[in-house]
Parts: structure tokens; sequence; C-alpha cells
């Protein structure tokens, strides 16, 4: 059989990528390394038989509220999105806990004096959500449609994550603006974590913090049922090594980081750059670990049941030291903690009873230490109680999450350091987009614009790179 286009890489961005390609009449190959497709979005029965864990994505605002996948039939194929009562709780030291809710109104209601500045703050990107996503999800570097909301948002952008908060004067404001920030994975004095605080909040206001029922690999799942629906191919267990390993075909196109790219022999790409390439940055790793839990946990405040997403780390400053300290070289004593907990709202995911909890922190990229105690000791504080329920632990260090998923760098998720020079400076211009020097070999892993998380919009903005130069078909 010979193909128009080869993706390499099953993740939610070569899938996207594949899927793309095959719509518009192209016959398509997708290859990926692991048994099965999904990359870092795979539910997988990691600690006991009957218990589903999302052993990478879990949580998924920019997976509804992708622009690719909401154009796709991906409901007929098995995805039916969960949306828990609330998206977001933050329990806070002094017993009380910070609830973001779906409607925005609600939620400044509940901030007291901060409701008003939350309301001005986040609104007006909340009203004009399609037009939003549309821009912070393409290249940063790509002409704004609705440039007055974009020029707004820069202000985000250009601040740090503290130069923000300072317009509220409670701790529930600045902690859940600090929690969404800190999905940056860089610290918080930096620029653009307020940029990702504040687009997550909008997210979880315009369409909710859901996730899909039977977990992340529904999602992928259902991608994949369509793919092939289409006619297209997938070959599992084949790793890439050598460009030489990939079937001839008009265009190829890599689901691989900047760095996994430099490494591959043969890829035929000039020298200079793959050095550019060689030099993309990773940011901090993940320590993660799954639980199977004979009940739920213990809150101490029960509201914190009402969301699927808890995030755990206190008040701002807390959080501010817990995110400096990866680029450190340490792991703070007191690590902001992500926690899911989906089995609440998806009962499928344990056996009767029982539940499953997710929860990750950030470490230096490539640590092969154990923050499992750190990470249980910071839920025990606003749960306590909670290893009693614990049946079994599935703890995940960087090197064995690169070894799930060779795209995970040092443990880092979101394949690159979020910075100002790879996201608008100059490390973007040496490798602006999709596009390579060689005109049938594109790149499209969360390394390529908009970045991490499973949306698929690098897969899906490289397809129509390909599509457009290559194929003809654009
Ligand atoms: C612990 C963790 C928690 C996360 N939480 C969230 C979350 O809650 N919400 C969210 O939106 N995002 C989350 N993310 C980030 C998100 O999962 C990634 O940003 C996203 O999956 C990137 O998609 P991708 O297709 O670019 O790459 P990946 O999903 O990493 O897929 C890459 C694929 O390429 C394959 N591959 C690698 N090398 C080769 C090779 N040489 N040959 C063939 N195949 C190869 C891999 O096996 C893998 O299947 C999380 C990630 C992790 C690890």
């Amino acid at each position: 059989m010979t193909y128009d286009a080869v993706v390499v890489g099953a993740g939610p961005n070569g899938l996207a990528a594949a899927v793309e390609l095959q719509r518009n009449g192209c016959a398509t190959l997708l290859i990926e390394a692991a048994d099965t497709v999904g990359g870092a979005a795979r539910t997988e029965e990691v600690t006991l038989p009957g218990f589903l864990h999302d052993v990478g994505s879990a949580i998924h605002p920019l997976g509804v509220g992708s622009p690719f996948f909401s154009s796709l039939p991906l409901e007929s194929f098995g995805l039916e999105w969960v949306h828990p009562e609330t998206p977001l709780a933050h329990p806070l030291p002094d017993g009380t806990t910070a609830i973001l809710e779906r409607d925005l109104h609600q939620t400044s209601s509940l901030l007291g004096d901060d409701g008003r500045t939350w309301t001005r703050m986040f609104g007006p990107f909340v009203d004009r959500w399609p037009a939003f996503a549309e821009h912070v999800l393409r290249s940063p570097l790509s002409m704004p449609r609705a440039p007055i909301l974009m020029a707004r948002f820069a202000s985000f952008a250009l601040r740090s994550t503290p130069g923000i908060a300072r317009a509220f004067r409670g701790e529930a404001a600045r902690a859940l603006l600090a929690g969404n920030a800190a999905h940056a994975g860089t610290p918080l004095t930096h620029a653009l974590t307020g940029a990702v605080g504040a687009t997550l909040i909008v997210a979880a206001h315009a369409v909710g913090w859901p996730f899909p029922r039977g977990g992340a690999g529904a999602l992928t799942g259902a991608l994949a049922r369509y793919f092939r629906s289409l006619g297209g191919t997938i070959e599992t267990g084949h790793e890439i090594r050598s460009l030489e390993d990939v079937p001839r075909a008009r265009v190829t196109l890599l689901a691989l980081t900047h760095g996994q790219v430099a490494a591959l022999n043969d890829s035929g790409l000039p020298d200079r750059f793959r050095a550019r390439l060689a030099r993309w940055r990773y940011g901090p790793g993940a320590f993660k670990v799954d639980w199977a839990l004979d009940a739920p946990i213990p809150w101490r405040d029960p509201t914190v049941a009402r969301a699927a997403t808890v995030h755990i780390g206190g008040t701002l400053s807390e959080i501010m030291a817990s995110e400096a300290a990866p680029l450190a070289g340490h792991v703070s004593e007191r690590p902001f903690v992500l926690l899911s907990q989906p089995s609440l709202f998806d009962p499928a995911r344990a056996p009767e009873g029982k539940h499953t909890a997710w929860a990750y922190c950030h470490v230096p990229n490539g640590w092969t230490g154990d923050a499992t105690k750190l990470i249980e000791s910071q839920i025990e504080r606003f749960a306590p109680g909670f290893r009693d329920r614990v049946l079994a632990r599935a703890s995940w260090d960087t090197e064995r999450l690169e070894q799930w998923n060779g795209n995970l760098v040092g443990g880092d998720v979101n394949g690159g350091v979020l910075t100002l020079g790879q996201t608008i400076g100059t490390a973007r211009w040496g490798v602006p987009g999709y596009r390579t020097p060689r005109p049938d070999l594109y790149l499209c892993s969360a390394s390529t614009p908009p970045g991490g998380g499973v949306h698929g919009m690098a897969g899906y903005h490289a397809a129509r790179a390909a599509l457009k130069h290559s194929l003809g078909l654009g």
C-alpha cells in the first residue's frame, strides 16, 4: 500500500493530524511506538484490577473547547463528556475552600470584595470564547482575528502571576489564579504564567472542565475509531528511530518533540535547523501518583467533593515557592499538587463503592527522587485520613513517565518550557511553526504552537499546512 501521508506518534496531536489529512482525501498511515494509541491521553489499570487510571492527562477544558475536536462527530465514536458539578475546588489553610464555579457570576459572588474585579478581568473573554479559543489555540505569532480582545489579553501574557494577583484583596481569588497559573510549569514570577492561568479560568466559565466518560483514553480512542472509519491505517508497536524507517509518502508529519526530532537519524534536515531543534529547552518534570481507594477522599471541607479537579497548595505565596523550586533544582517540601477524583462523577472507573485518584507535582526535569510522601502529606493537610483509604498506589517518576511515552522528555508534560523566548522570541523564530526546511516534512507535537495540552490543534494546523504547501489541497 502506498500512502499520501505518514504521521508518527498517535497522541492527541498525531491523531488530529491523521484525521485531518484522511478526511481531506489523503491515504494516511499513523505509526505509534506503544502498543496502543493515545500518547499521554491513555487510561490503564495500573494499580488493581477494575481501577481505571489516566496515566497522563485527566481533565480536558482545552479538549472540549478545541475548535478542531468540536468539529468532529466524536460522540458517534464513543466520546461522552462528563461535567462535574463544579470545575475546581481549592482548599485553603484557614479551612475554607475557594470554588471556581462554571458560572462566572456565581464565582464572583463567592469572592466577596474581589467578585467585581474577577468579572471585569475574565468576563470579556468568557463572552467571546470562540474568538478567544481560536486565537490562544493558534500560533502566538499569527495575526489575531479579534485584535482588540487579544490586545487586552496581552496584558495577562506579559505580566507575572503575582503582578496580576495584586488586583485582588482576598486570598481566595489570589489562590485560584495562582493554582491555574501553576499549570504553566514555570515560576509564577515569569511572564506568560498569568496567561495560562487566565486561559484555564476563562475556559472553566465558558466550556467547563470536563473529562471523557471512561477516562482520557476514551477521547483518543474515539479519534482513532473515527480515523479508521474514514479509511485511515494505524500501526502500533513501531518505534521510529530514523526517517529511513518511515514508509515513503508525499508528506511525513512528526508528532515528536523538538529534541526527539533532532536526535533522529537520517532526518535529511540541514545541520543548522537540527541544531536549533537540539537547543529546545524542556520544562520541569512531573512526579505522578495514581491511587486505588477504598472510599472517597475524606476532605475536611465536604464541598471539595463537588469538583473533579482539586488544587492543593494553599496560598499564592506557598504556590509561588513550590513552582520556583524545580528550576532551582529541588522539590518544595510543600509542593503544589494537581489532583483529580474522577470516580466521584464516573463510577465505572472503579469497582462498586471504590474510587480512584490522580495527582502530580512539578519536580526538576529528569529528577528520579520519590515525591509520593510529599504529595500524600499535602493531601492529608486538607483530607486527614487519606492514607488510610489507599488500597494501592502507582508512582511515576520522570524516568518511568518517559519510558511510558518518549515525548515526556525528562518528565516534561508540555513538550518544552514556557518562556517568552520559546513562545514568541528568538527560539520560536528559529523553529516558527510546523514547516521544516524539508518541503515534505512537518512537525506537530506539543513543542509546536499552541503547546501542551490535549486539544489536537498543533496536529490540525500542521495537517492544514501540509495540505496547502505540499499536497495542493489547502
Ligand atoms: C502526567 C500528565 C498529566 C497531564 N494532564 C493534562 C490534563 O489534565 N489536561 C491536558 O489537557 N493535558 C494534560 N497533559 C498534557 C497532555 O497530555 C500533552 O500535552 C498531550 O498529550 C500532547 O499531545 P501530543 O500528541 O503532542 O503528544 P503525546 O500525547 O505525548 O503523544 C506522543 C506519541 O508519540 C509516540 N512516540 C514517541 N516517540 C515515537 C517514535 N520514535 N516512534 C513512534 N511513536 C513515537 C508516543 O508513544 C506517544 O504515543 C498531561 C500530561 C501528563 C504526562
